[in-house]
């Protein structure tokens, strides 16, 4: 970013009251463990600071990108020019009415657990899940026990004019870890969540732990990992192509292809993002040799995937 640039930017933060950091490490915020900088790293506490610093940059032409719970990013070695801003202070959560209300930041273990607490059920397949609403509604998360879409009612978001705008869940375009969020490049505020269907609250739990068993019995949760790298390819089972591939194990530098599930990838220490990236490539060209079925990419490479 240009000097003066830079100086008007912290200036700005500085009156508005917006938490920042320069050359700040992204490592420990990326689920991977690997990535670099972030040239001006920013935590707003509210989402009105988060506009703010949103519509600043946007004035200035300065890049802004936001990240959650880093869970689905592999960030890039030469870090992030730009303003990254972090959702983790976004994390006001209530009940009323039937509903459950979300800023983009709360963590989904977070949401799982609030659920349970009020004995609300539809929300024990997310208490597994790494990261944060925002992340999640972005990709649909979910897994074989539900998604984000049978749970949003409403999605507060805001383009990349900075318009908000509100979408019934009926707008939001959810499919496989899909979005019209994701597709048009919008930021999530916040979002209402379903909270109608009750029930016993020791039947929440016991489904809550019960898929927390199953899934880290499953997940090579001993090393640094964003989960799934690759999305399910229609009539097949990426791990399944993976492993008839001969890449379990399969290493570029210190990732390496987990043994335990082949679909992960893991860093065994001192990993990079590249190392990362020249695998997911790697085995991307043997799964194709072999069974010309293209793995498309489930985690995001972080920025270049919005450049
Ligand atoms: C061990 C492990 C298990 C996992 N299991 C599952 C699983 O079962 N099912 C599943 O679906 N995923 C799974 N994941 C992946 C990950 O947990 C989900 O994709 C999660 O939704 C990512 O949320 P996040 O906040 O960490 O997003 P991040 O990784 O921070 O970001 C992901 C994308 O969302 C964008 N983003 C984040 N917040 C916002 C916002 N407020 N507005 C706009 N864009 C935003 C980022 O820019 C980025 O493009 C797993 C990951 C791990 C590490």
């Amino acid at each position: 970013m240009d000097k003066i640039i830079k100086k008007r930017l912290i200036d700005f933060l500085k009156l508005k009251g917006i938490e920042f950091f320069e050359n700040f490490s992204l490592k420990e915020f990326a689920a991977y463990k690997t990535g670099g900088k972030g040239e001006i790293v920013i935590f707003p506490n509210s989402i009105e600071k988060l506009k703010k610093g949103f519509a600043f940059c946007k004035r200035l032409g300065i890049p802004f990108y936001v990240l959650g719970g880093g869970a689905n990013v592999i960030i890039n070695d030469n870090g992030v020019e730009g303003v990254v801003c972090i959702t983790k202070n976004l994390n006001k959560i209530a009940y009323k009415c039937g509903m459950i209300i979300a800023q983009c930041g709360v963590p989904l273990e977070t949401l799982s657990y609030f659920a349970y607490a009020k004995g609300v059920s539809g929300f024990e397949f997310a208490y597994n899940i790494p990261g944060t609403v925002g992340g999640a509604l972005i990709m649909n998360a979910g897994n074989n026990y539900g998604e984000f879409k049978d749970i949003a009612c409403f999605v507060k978001v805001m383009d990349k004019k900075g318009k908000e705008f509100v979408f019934p869940e009926s707008m939001c375009q959810f499919g496989y870890r899909a979005s019209i969020f994701k597709k048009k490049g919008f930021i999530i505020l916040e979002a209402v969540f379903r909270a109608t269907a009750r029930k016993d609250k020791r039947k929440i739990l016991s489904l809550m732990e019960k898929i927390k068993k199953e899934r880290e019995s499953k997940f090579p949760l001993e090393y640094p990992n964003a989960g799934s790298v690759f999305k399910r390819p229609e009539g097949y089972y990426a791990g399944k192509l993976i492993e008839e591939s001969g890449c379990g194990g399969l290493r570029v530098g210190n990732a390496m292809v987990s043994e335990k599930h082949k679909g992960f990838i893991v860093n065994l220490g001192n990993a990079t993002s590249k190392d990362i990236k020249d695998l997911i490539a790697l085995v991307q060209k043997r799964v194709y040799d072999k069974f010309d079925v293209k793995l498309e990419r489930e985690q995001i490479f972080f920025p270049e995937d919005f450049i």
